[in-house]
């Protein structure tokens, strides 16, 4: 551990003191002379990493009911183990405290993953025969969405075709009743099937719009393939069908995204999802989903902004509800765009743009007095700042709010959601207002190629992504993804924290990287700490939640290239397993 992780968990400290308080409270403390009754589950022969100050490592944990009863090694574990106990053989696999995301949508992960996802389809018969399944599942007239065909990865090309694209007369032939709606891998084109494209108004004698085609036979006749602006027309009609359904459809819709959006999360061993802004009808809808048992993963949901009125604080306001399943205290703001877009708000000009530094969208008055609202009613505010200028404007708010709020100001944990581009001076503000850096390490490898581009290589190499500038200042950085604009696997984010390594094969910022400790500190222990949830979460101790993750590599030791291509073995929350790999055979 080197002394910035040491900086780190001693900031903790408190944390680990408030853990111990539960355990003994709930009368299940770590104690040698207390012949323990036997735990609900066991892991042994792991390699466990607790994060824990007091015993960083172990081999064995016993977990009683939702949460940890004892942590240990091969010696003690036996007496733990009753007739009716589970037991996980981790294989010397390494087990880390539940994985927390600590910033993305969780309804838009969902909702991505309501289509078909076509991306590994090696030929159009088997697309057919996607959508045919898919058509048996839903009434007529749903549509069928999906996404990520692409001819040239098929085995056989398709035919009959135009262009090498595939024609529609099979796949209507097998979804009469259902319009098919399937955008191509490139994000350029999109299939139509005859229902969709009677749904969208098309025909034989339809003309291509201005920068888009309607792809037709020789006899004139189309093929279903529509590119770039001719996508639109279909997009249209898929739009109305949205908005033409019943409330109780589009409530149903919602429930099945998060089933999807649980079933992503613990699959990639995340056990608590944080959930960057979310409308109190959607708070709404996640706890019937929690009551009625569709959600393993637990949720810690800010509530957007444009809600963010006395009373509607209050309504939502909850903590712990629902089996600690639910946590809604927090606020979402946006201060700037982003930097692709070139609305992330800078300090200086951009430079493939030198008109322009990008623009403030919600006013910084409002976010003023979201702010003094949020120290009001004891709720955390989480900005969205990806330019410099926003990031300093958010700090200046900050700032001012705890000054002229000094009682409500004291552990606010305040944060900024992103906090990509860096000035100096600023970095140095964090640490001394308590202001947390919730970061994601993914955005550091898929922006990295092109932040050049925008903001010059001088100021990318100062101000892109730092790191480690935050960390060595004691600030408190946590991890995530923002899926689902990257996928939800923490890994991702985790080697692009510590390697830097882009798709280039080129290591970006080689200057402002985490060490490993500090990678999976920022998926733990200090994502637990940006939600005042680490007497609870974040670390693997006697009287804490029992959520652990199981991983195939040790993330900690194997070298670099392994670490991608990780995943979960088993996701563990609250006791019980809820996500177990395929092809993995627990002696249980
Ligand atoms: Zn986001």
């Amino acid at each position: 551990m080197n002394t910035d992780m040491r900086k780190l968990t001693r900031r903790m400290l408190g944390c680990s003191l408030t853990a111990l308080l539960v355990a003994v409270v709930a009368g299940c403390g770590n104690d040698a002379d207390r012949a323990p009754s036997p735990a609900d589950l066991v892991l042994r022969n792991g390699n466990v990493v607790t994060m824990g100050e007091a015993q960083p490592r172990a081999t064995a944990v016993a977990m009683t009911g939702d949460r940890i009863s004892w942590v240990g090694d091969e010696s003690g574990i036996e007496s733990w183990i009753g007739p009716d106990t589970e037991v996980l053989d981790l294989e010397g696999r390494l087990a880390v405290p539940g994985l927390i995301e600590g910033h993305a949508h969780f309804l838009g992960l969902g909702r991505s993953r309501l289509g078909l996802d076509l991306m590994d389809t090696r030929s159009w018969d088997e697309v057919i025969a996607r959508v045919e399944e898919a058509s048996r599942e839903v009434p007529p007239g749903t549509w069928i969405v999906g996404r990520g065909w692409h001819q040239s990865k098929w085995d056989l090309p398709p035919e009959p075709s135009v262009r090498g694209f595939p024609v529609h007369d099979a796949m209507s032939a097998v979804s009469p009743d259902h319009p098919v709606l399937l955008s191509h891998a490139s994000g350029h084109a999109s299939f139509a099937n005859a229902r969709a494209m009677a749904e969208a108004g098309v025909g034989p004698e339809t003309a291509s719009p201005n920068g888009g085609e309607i792809l037709r036979l020789p006899d004139g006749r189309l093929s279903g393939v529509f590119v770039e602006n001719a996508e639109l027309m279909l997009d249209s009609a898929y739009s109305r069908w949205l908005e033409s359904m019943t409330e109780q459809q589009q409530i149903a819709r919602t429930r099945r995204a998060i089933q999807l959006a649980n079933r992503e999360s613990i699959r990639f061993g995340i056990t608590t999802f944080q959930d960057a802004g979310a409308s109190p009808a959607t708070i709404e809808v996640y706890r019937t989903a929690i009551s009625e048992g569709d959600l393993d993963v637990r949720l810690w949901v800010m509530l957007s902004e444009a809600h963010a009125t006395p009373d509607t604080l209050d309504a939502v306001r909850v903590v712990d509800a629902l089996d600690h399943r639910l946590t809604v205290r927090a606020i979402k703001a946006y201060a700037d765009g982003a930097l692709g877009t070139r609305s992330a708000w800078l300090l200086e000009p951009y430079e493939d743009e030198p008109g322009s530094v990008g623009h403030n969208t919600v006013p910084m008055e409002r976010i003023r007095e979201v702010a003094d609202l949020a120290l009001a009613h004891g709720f955390q505010l989480c900005t969205h700042a990806i330019g410099d200028r926003a990031n300093r404007e958010v700090l200046d708010v900050y700032e001012a709010a705890f000054a002229a709020n000094p009682a409500a100001a004291v552990d606010a944990r305040f944060r900024i959601e992103h906090a990509q581009i860096l000035h100096p001076d600023d970095v140095k503000r964090f640490a001394p207002l308590g202001v947390i850096a919730a970061m994601q390490g993914i955005h550091s490898i898929s922006d990295g190629p092109w932040t050049p581009d925008r903001i010059g290589a001088e100021r990318t190499r100062i101000r892109a992504f730092p790191f480690r500038d935050l960390l060595d200042d004691g600030v408190v950085v946590m991890n995530g993804t923002d899926a689902p604009v990257e996928s939800v696997d923490p890994i991702g984010s985790y080697y692009g924290a510590i390697t830097g390594l882009t798709v280039d094969g080129e290591v970006f910022n080689p200057q402002h990287l985490m060490t490993r400790e500090e990678g999976l500190a920022s998926y733990t222990i200090a994502a637990a700490y940006g939600a005042h949830a680490e007497a609870d979460r974040g670390s693997i101790e006697t009287g804490k939640l029992a959520d652990v993750t199981v991983l195939s590599r040790d993330i900690l030791t194997v070298p670099e290239p392994e670490i991608q291509g990780t995943y979960a073995v088993y996701t563990i929350i609250g006791g019980k397993v809820v996500w177990q790999a395929a092809g993995e055979s627990a002696s249980r």
